[in-house]
């Protein structure tokens, strides 16, 4: 984490006003920008923990902060600790601390003992721009507090981030959600994280969700969830091109001479459009280009040199070669509508679960035409399967939507996102 001060901008500062805001203080707006307003609102934070009160965050401020934003911490038992003195304290609840610490016996703490403490608060910000760094801090929140959940990795991409999976759940009937093939459509991510956080929320609470039963789920049902096919796109949206970037040079060239990549880029770091890679009337995508005056590697629409010729879109395709996928929901953003088809290969009951999910969320079907309508995710899943597999379209206006609209996009899809894993 670097220095923070007035004046500096970025999606860190942005995770700080967040984190001011959610426990308390008044950094204005969250807007990635350190103004004068969060510099009160950390003085403020200082001078109630103890810090030297300057307005900097730097390792001091940043140790006490970093808990959290993780939203836990190590805890050793002290003499005279309850439960339930421990919950107050933390303004969490028994049932929270029983669940992040498997094999505790409440009633006999032992004095020395460690323990996680999940605070009160929720991991996932769903009112930031949500980078790669975020989730993976997110991911191992998470992961502290709810360790019923599974974490893995499924692949690298080209600069060698994690492409992490979680899975939900336990059953037999296995179900796939991605997020973030495009980079623009990183709203999709925080959207799968905070399903994450509020289903093992429910699942810890013995509580239901829009009248599902998330214990019921939990066994009927594996949901396997990557958050973020493409973290190195995702990046270079939201961060911007840095300088120890290998493809530096190669990426100005690629985005037709710009450095502003915060509009346009959809592909992985290579220029590879991901949702044109996959093998499913690949060729087709590929004659498609020239009408698109695409001619190599850039923003959008690229469909690489062969199918799967991308790392990130290899490691998914390997991840759903090795389940047995029943279902598979892609999520993107704009349009807010459902693809359900390609060349009339998805089964009959594909329609019908569509239609279930244009009931719950507002979404109605369609089928793509031109040359969106190869090479995608669930086009390939639907030829290789002959299984219902869908392109969720969320939200409405250009790419990257605005994170404002991440509550109504939560509303619209929350129950989708149940229905598909037992429908
Ligand atoms: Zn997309």
């Amino acid at each position: 984490m670097r220095v923070l001060r007035l004046g500096m901008r970025g999606t860190d500062v942005m995770e700080i006003q967040a984190l001011l805001q959610k426990i308390g203080y008044k950094p204005g707006e969250i807007d990635g920008i350190f103004g004068p307003q969060t510099q009160q609102a950390v003085i403020a934070f200082q001078r109630d923990n103890g810090l030297t009160p300057d307005g900097i965050i730097g390792p001091n401020t940043y140790r006490m902060l970093e808990p959290m934003l993780l939203g836990y911490m190590r805890y050793s038992i002290q003499a005279g600790d309850t439960m339930y003195a421990l919950a107050r304290r933390f303004y969490t609840s028994t049932a929270r601390i029983v669940a992040a610490n498997p094999g505790l016996n409440p009633y006999n703490l032992q004095i020395g003992q460690q323990i996680i403490i999940p605070f009160g608060i929720d991991v996932v910000d769903t009112n930031i721009a949500y980078t790669y760094e975020i989730m993976e801090r997110d991911i191992q929140g998470l992961r502290a507090r709810y360790p019923f959940l599974e974490v893995g990795v499924a692949g690298r991409s080209v600069l060698g981030k994690n492409l992490y999976y979680i899975k939900l759940g336990n059953g037999p009937n296995q179900v796939f959600y991605n997020g973030s093939h495009h980079a623009l459509e990183w709203i999709t991510t925080p959207l799968l994280m905070k399903f994450i956080e509020n289903f093992s929320k429910a699942y810890v609470d013995e509580r239901n969700i829009r009248g599902y039963d998330v214990r019921d789920i939990w066994d009927q049902s594996t949901i396997y969830i990557i958050p973020m096919v493409n973290p190195d796109g995702v990046d270079l949206v939201l961060n911007g091109l840095q300088p120890d970037n290998p493809y530096y040079n190669d990426l100005i060239r690629w985005n037709n001479g710009s450095t502003d990549f915060s509009r346009v880029w959809q592909a992985n770091i290579r220029g590879v459009d991901l949702n044109h890679n996959y093998n499913a009337l690949w060729e087709r995508s590929k004659e498609a280009e020239a009408q698109y005056g695409i001619t190599g590697p850039g923003p959008t629409r690229y469909s690489g040199p062969y199918p799967e010729s991308e790392p990130e879109s290899k490691a998914v395709a390997d991840f759903t070669r090795n389940h047995n996928f029943r279902l598979v929901l892609a999520y993107h953003s704009q349009g807010e509508i459902i693809y359900w088809n390609f060349q009339n290969m998805a089964p009959p009951v594909a329609r019908r679960i569509g239609e279930l999910f244009t009931q719950v969320s507002g979404y109605p079907l369609d089928e793509t035409y031109g040359i969106a309508s190869y090479a995608g995710y669930k086009d390939w899943f639907i030829q290789q399967y002959r299984r219902p597999g869908y392109t969720i379209e969320v939200g409405r206006g250009r790419n990257p939507l605005p994170i404002q609209q991440f509550d109504r996009i939560y509303n619209d899809n929350e129950e989708m996102l149940l229905l598909a894993s037992v429908v």
